[in-house]
């Protein structure tokens, strides 16, 4: 009789001790490595020398990738009984003419006035502010934090923006800092004026920079062959929810709330895509358009996420140039009027649930308000999730509330009623504001923009009606369309006077609430989030991802290459994969200590190993990924556990209640 070690690599003496994730400094050279190494994603077209923006998802990205979808259809469309929509990418000019994005979806660019080399404004000034914050940091011989490795063209930019160690007076260091903290708030203009004051150039040539200039960001394309038809691949899915919101409206019985929710790809030809997955010019987002009573923004289910706790960068402490953090409560950040609503509320907790489940780190996420100019006109309040990375703190899902804004102006330029009715239990006297029209006047006054004109007027709030009245009683008011331009009125071409209605059914549109994710940039926060290295050996990287997630969930490995054991371990993978437990056999003859190593480098949580003990006994071992603990049980019941786990419905411990736990030796004769 010979005893026999099953797994080397976790001795019973190992797994006494805690686990020491940060035994070493994020190492991110040694992540991207291993995300190229191991094909979670690469450059599109590589072999042709690839595009900027643009990348592929290898097998283990892919799944990764559609475990997260997997878990926000879960999260959101089935608990919530959101109503699914898969609406076309090729979306008709009109409709973008009229959400605004034709006109306004632009990004501001400026240009190097000799080379002509071009840059997104924003980003320049921000990178060169910081390279001088930096420069003086280092002749003031303060410790700056480790400079990051990262992509090619990010390291030479860094390298065209480098820090020159020069002290800056007290005040300047506070303007600088300020700037940074209000560096989404710039308009064009506001920036070009920065660019002046702060003597800001092309940091490779010295040269000058023009006047930023407004670059929209669609990609334009024709539908059908005679190129009449104008077509844009579309930058978000909202706007394939918005032109169904009547069949939406009956499926739902005509009642709010409810929300669509929308899994799909959208483009966005960025001025330079950069951070790798984080700005990219085609990525996956998932939006969901949650329709309220504008009277009513309450949620029937708030109360379920009230105690969830919000760390909170609300819009006056930025406008001071501050970014200091607040922790808080949904209910008290409602009740405090920090955050508008109930339902965005709702919304913000819900997505801090689900990004926590997935394998966000809480302590790296935080819930920026826009400020007065980031935010649309229309937008009631915005919320971005940012969280934290090598890169910073970027915007991976916004919360918005967009108010009417949608649904009014593609009612009035289908003439399509978008809008609730909801009958009333008592019949009801109402003070309305009438407008009567001149039509003859009016017709030829503004010609073919009448009819936009007039629509715009009759479906303004009354209180928009009423300041508009006001104003009349001078002579002269105007009205802003949906083609962004203001119409000036006067009193002899329309009439607006204060009548009394019976009315039996309430009429309104609904306002929006809109949570957009990016799912590119939570996969990749996700990645640096669940990265370490062990403590013993820097070069053994994990991936620390959550079950739900991680792309295989059990690896099946054997001791040996005997004909026996290697039939078993195909026979337990097909058990597994049979009840949908995505499990991945390695007979490959490398140790077993090896072969732990790559599945943690995959993320892969748990590893069964079967030996001579699996032939003798029946039995096979189970490994957990984070703390290589190992537990024995009869072949079904390991698989019955497994099954448990990955569905979460146990945990470790409670794994480590149902199975023996594993000395690392066996006792059966080889
Ligand atoms: P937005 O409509 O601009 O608020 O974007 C919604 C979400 O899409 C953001 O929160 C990001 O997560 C994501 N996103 C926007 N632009 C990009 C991009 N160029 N690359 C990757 N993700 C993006």
């Amino acid at each position: 009789m010979v005893t026999q070690s099953a797994a080397s690599t976790s001795h019973p003496s190992e797994l006494a001790q805690p686990i020491n994730k940060t035994a070493h400094e994020f190492d991110k050279t040694a992540l991207d490595a291993l995300l190229a190494r191991r094909f979670f994603f690469a450059p599109a077209f590589e072999i042709y020398g690839g595009v900027a923006g643009l990348y592929d998802y290898g097998p283990t990205g892919s799944a990764l990738q559609a475990n997260v979808l997997d878990a926000w259809r879960k999260h959101y469309i089935i608990e919530e009984d959101m109503l699914e929509l898969d609406t076309t990418i090729m979306t008709l000019s009109e409709v973008l003419k009229t959400s605004g994005h034709v006109d306004k979806f632009a990004d501001w660019m400026v240009k190097d006035v000799q080379t002509g080399e071009i840059f997104r404004a924003d980003h320049l000034v921000e990178a060169v502010i910081e390279a001088r914050l930096k420069g003086d940091k280092e002749a003031r011989g303060v410790k700056d934090e480790p400079v990051v490795e990262e992509d090619d063209k990010k390291k030479k930019k860094k390298k065209n923006v480098k820090s020159v160690a020069i002290k800056l007076d007290d005040e300047v260091v506070a303007e600088y800092e300020s700037l940074l903290a209000q560096i989404d708030n710039y308009t064009g203009p506001e920036l070009g004026e920065l660019v002046r004051k702060h003597n800001i150039r092309n940091p490779a040539t010295g040269n000058e920079l023009s006047e930023p200039v407004e670059f929209n960001l669609m990609f334009e394309s024709n539908i059908g062959p005679t190129g009449q038809i104008k077509g844009y691949l579309r930058p978000e899915t909202a706007q394939g929810h918005f032109v169904n919101f009547a069949r939406l409206l009956e499926f739902n019985n005509g009642k709010v709330p409810f929300a669509s929710a929308q899994i799909g790809r959208s483009f966005r030809n960025e001025i330079a895509p950069r951070q790798g997955l984080l700005r990219v010019r085609e990525f996956t987002m998932a939006e969901i358009e949650h329709y309220v009573d504008p009277l009513d923004k309450r949620h029937a289910r708030f109360n379920e996420v009230k105690d969830v706790v919000l760390t909170l960068l609300p819009k006056d402490i930025q406008s001071e140039g501050k970014t200091d953090l607040t922790q808080m409560t949904v209910g008290d950040a409602v009740a405090q009027k920090i955050v508008d609503n109930e339902t965005l509320g709702y919304f913000l907790g819900r997505t801090q649930l689900f990004l926590q489940k997935i394998g966000i780190d809480p302590k790296r996420m935080r819930c920026r308000q826009h400020m007065a100019n980031e935010m649309a006109h229309y937008a009631a309040d915005c919320w971005d999730f940012e969280i934290q990375s090598s890169y910073g703190w970027i915007e991976c899902v916004g919360c918005a509330d967009r108010s009417a804004y949608d649904l009014t102006v593609h009612s009035v330029r289908t003439k399509q009623p978008l809008r609730v009715q909801q009958k009333l239990d008592q019949p009801r006297k109402v003070e309305k504001l009438d407008v009567q029209f001149d039509a003859k006047k009016f017709g030829m006054t503004f010609k073919k923009d009448a009819t936009m004109i007039k629509d715009t007027l009759l479906g303004l709030e009354k209180d928009k009606l009423q300041c508009i009245k006001d104003e009349l009683v001078n002579g002269k008011s105007s009205v802003k369309c949906a083609d962004g331009k203001s119409y000036d009125i006067t009193s002899d071409l329309v009439k607006i006077e204060p009548i009394t209605v019976t009315e039996h059914m309430r009429e309104f549109t609904p306002n929006v609430i809109e949570p957009s994710f990016g799912i590119g940039r939570i996969l990749y926060s996700l990645l640096e989030h669940s990265y370490w290295a062990r403590e013993q050996d820097k070069a053994r990287g994990v991936l620390s991802l959550p079950s739900v997630v991680a792309p295989i969930k059990c690896l099946i490995v054997t001791i040996s290459q005997d004909a026996e054991l290697r039939a078993k371990i195909h026979e337990i993978s097909r058990k597994m994969r049979r009840i949908g437990i995505a499990s991945r056999v390695d007979d490959s003859s490398a140790s077993i200590g090896k072969k732990y190593a790559r599945n943690d480098e995959l993320g892969t949580p748990f590893g069964c190993t079967v030996d001579f003990a699996t032939i003798q006994k029946g039995t096979i071992t189970l490994r957990e990924r984070d703390s290589t603990n190992q537990l024995i049980g009869q072949v079904d019941d390991v698989i019955a556990v497994v099954d448990q786990l990955v569905k979460g419905s146990i945990d470790w411990k409670g794994a480590s209640e149902k199975l023996e736990p594993y000395s690392g030796v066996q006792d059966v004769e080889e």
